[in-house]
Order: structure tokens, then C-alpha cells, then sequence
């Protein structure tokens, strides 16, 4: 296990701020490490494994389309592509009727903001603060958090950010080059934030009203994770543009923005080489359909609730709030998180932090009911300082 970590530390550019176990294996919410111990893994791959590790109806159709065909480019049609846009659309808020195929979450932003400058002719992008939308230059610039801003300037010119939740900052942004308003439904990195419902039916009504596109960022809470299929659809609003990745694959990397018919783009103008291909649609295709045959996004709004009520029964003084929608839970604590990350590892279950004192879970929307017991055991037990 060592002679992995070493590998790891000396040939990688160490990006990440490490935890200090090598992961192997998973199964349904567990995961195992080098020495056979055992998680409850409430990390998912950052939001990636709704389905579960190693989905059986997802292992399978990679199997059969890794021996058939894994690359296709968007210049021929393919047969699971097809499949997969068609049922795609199908899930989606109705209002949206194309997509365009892409690999990420910031790859899938970054499509959304060319696209926005290029349907509307406007170039702004207007968005809020704690957003996160990713890395890459032009998400960055849609992300709020100088921590990840700061060393990369100068950045891509236009964007704005307005207050979250508050309605008025905001209607006074919109202006004559406002392209686009670009929101997520409930803020992951920035805190485990849920949108408030009168501001978006607000934004959803300034935005048609003054001819400016809304984006919505389902990239986190998408594919059943808050208890709906998407997050909007709690709120019946329906975006011009939806971005979307993590789940959606199920672990496959992939991402696609879903668009309406005010959106579109002449050809030639957007592309990507692994977008679309084979391998990656046909496990969004089975991790879709094992999403809607077992309910997932019902069960995720079940245990959800659940889990929190089992996190809000008794009394721990250093919780000051918990947030939630589904199974994206945020514990915002009245201290910093990492310790209790450490303490929650030694104790066999993996977490997220959200900022520095919000402790978040997002475990496999297939967790069962005795895993989300002792997920809740450890959390109580770590922050009432019990070793
Ligand atoms: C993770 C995330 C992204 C970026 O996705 P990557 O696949 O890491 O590029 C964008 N938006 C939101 C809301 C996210 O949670």
C-alpha cells in the first residue's frame, strides 16, 4: 500500500489534498481499500456513483459495447447515441429538446456559455456567488470562489456575480448584453445551498420577460441525487439550457447540455472528439434505465429524509444547520470540517467537505437503511467528540 503511495505522490502533479487510503474495489455504497478495510462511501466519486460501484447493468453494457465499438465521432451516427439522446430528452424537463454530448461537468459548462453567446449575440454571463461550475477557464470565470480564481487571471471578460437568492441584486444585473443567467439548483461546493423557490420562479420571469437565456447547472444534482430526476423539477422550472455529467454514466465520464428551441447552433460552430461516443452513452443508457427501474430519485428523497432525521434526533452542539435536498446533505458545523473528515475515515465512513465548515454527504442513492444507521452513528459519534 505504501509502495502505491509513494507511486502516486512522486509521479502525479498532486493537485488533490490526498486522504490516506489506496481504493481498490466498491460495491453498491462500499468501497474497500489495499488492506481489505471497509467504507461507507458517502463521496460517490463526487457525486458520480448514484447507481452504485460496480452497477451490474453498467459493468454489463461497457462489457458488450467495449467488444462492439467504443469510439464513434459526431460526424457518423451511431446506434446507442441515438438511443441515448432519445432517452435523454425523454427524462428531461420538456422544454428542452436537443443535446449536445460532451466528457465533463466543465466541458459541459463551457458549451452552455458558447452557446448562449452564440444564440443570443449577447456576450454576459450572469451568475451568483458560492457558484461552482469547475476548473477550465471559461467555468472558472462562472465559478465565484477567489480561492480557485485567483492565481489564473485574467479570466474570461463578461461575467458577473449577484447575491444567491436574492432576487432584486440580480434584476438589477440584467442588462443589454446579458446573455445568459447561469444558476445551480442547490449549490454543492459552495455549502449545500437549496435555490429558493419564489426567487427562481422570479429569475425564471425576468429571464423570458428580457429575452436572457437561463442555464441551469444540474451537473451535481442531477440523475435522481436530490429526489427528482433533476433538481428544477421539484420547482416545475424549466431552463433553456441544463448542464449535466457526474451520474449521468454511471462513473463513465460524460456530460451533455440539454437544450430548447431557443438555442440553436449552426454546425460547425462546437464539437468535441470523445463527445458522444459509444462507450459512454451505452452506459449512460443502462445507468438511466437502472436509475428509473428502481426509482432511484424516490428513494433518494426517502433516505434523505430519513438519514437527516436520524442526524437531527439528538443533540449535537457543534451543528449549527443541516441542508438538504434528497440525498445531497450539507452539516454546517460551527467549526472547521477537516478533522471530523479524518475522524469519520478512522471510522469507516467516507465524506466530503463543502467549504471549510460544511461537513456533505452524498452517498450512493442505493445506500440501504442499516448503511445510512451507521453513517448517521458515525457523524453523531465524531461531532460529540466520542473516539
Ligand atoms: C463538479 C461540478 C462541475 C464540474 O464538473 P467536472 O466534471 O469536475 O468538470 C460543475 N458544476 C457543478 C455544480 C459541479 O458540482
Amino acid at each position: 500500500m505504501n509502495a502505491l503511495k509513494l507511486l502516486e505522490d512522486h509521479y502525479s502533479m498532486n493537485v488533490y489534498p490526498k486522504r490516506d487510503v489506496v481504493l481498490v474495489r466498491g460495491q453498491g455504497a462500499r468501497v474497500w481499500d489495499t488492506d481489505g478495510r471497509e467504507y461507507i462511501d458517502c463521496v460517490s466519486g463526487n457525486g458520480v456513483a448514484n447507481v452504485g460501484h460496480a452497477n451490474e447493468a453498467v459493468a454489463q453494457a461497457i462489457v458488450h459495447q467495449a467488444q462492439r465499438l467504443i469510439t464513434c465521432p459526431g460526424i457518423f451516427y451511431n446506434d446507442v447515441r441515438a438511443q441515448l439522446l432519445e432517452r435523454l430528452i425523454q427524462i428531461a424537463p420538456a422544454r428542452l429538446q436537443k443535446a449536445f454530448l460532451c466528457n465533463s461537468g466543465a466541458e459541459s459548462i463551457e458549451a452552455a456559455i458558447k452557446f448562449a453567446r452564440l444564440a443570443t449575440k449577447k456576450s454576459d454571463i450572469l451568475c451568483a456567488t458560492r457558484g461552482f461550475h469547475g476548473r477550465t477557464l471559461g467555468a472558472l470565470s462562472a465559478t465565484h470562489n477567489p480561492k480557485y480564481r485567483r492565481d489564473f487571471e485574467p479570466l474570461v471578460p463578461g461575467f458577473r456575480h449577484v447575491p444567491f437568492n436574492d432576487f432584486d441584486k440580480l434584476d438589477r444585473a440584467v442588462g443589454e448584453e446579458t446573455a445568459a443567467v447561469l444558476l445551480e439548483i442547490v449549490q454543492g461546493e459552495g455549502g449545500v445551498h437549496v435555490v429558493d423557490a419564489d426567487y427562481l420562479n422570479r429569475v425564471q420571469q425576468v429571464c423570458r420577460e428580457r429575452g436572457v437565456l437561463l442555464i441551469f447547472d444540474e451537473v451535481q444534482t442531477g440523475f435522481g441525487r436530490t429526489g427528482r430526476p433533476f433538481a428544477c423539477q421539484h420547482f416545475g422550472i424549466e431552463p433553456d439550457m441544463m448542464c449535466v455529467a457526474k451520474a449521468m454514466a454511471g462513473g463513465v465520464p460524460m456530460g451533455a447540455v440539454l437544450c430548447s428551441a431557443a438555442v440553436a447552433i449552426p454546425v460547425g460552430k462546437h464539437g468535441s472528439t470523445f463527445g458522444g461516443n459509444p462507450l459512454a452513452c451505452a452506459a449512460a443508457l443502462a445507468a438511466i434505465d437502472f436509475m428509473e427501474a428502481h426509482r432511484l430519485d424516490e428513494q433518494a428523497r426517502e433516505k434523505g429524509d430519513y438519514l437527516v432525521s436520524q442526524l437531527r434526533q439528538p443533540t449535537v452542539p457543534l451543528i449549527r444547520e443541516i441542508r438538504h435536498l434528497g440525498l445531497m446533505i450539507g452539516i454546517e458545523l460551527r467549526t472547521r470540517v477537516k478533522p471530523y473528515l479524518l475522524k469519520l475515515l478512522e471510522r469507516g465512513v467516507l465524506a466530503l467537505p463543502a467549504g471549510s465548515t460544511v461537513l456533505r454527504l452524498l452517498p450512493p442513492l442505493v445506500i440501504s437503511y442499516p448503511e445510512l444507521d451507521r453513517v448517521a452513528e458515525a457523524v453523531v459519534g465524531v461531532l460529540r467528540g466520542e473516539d
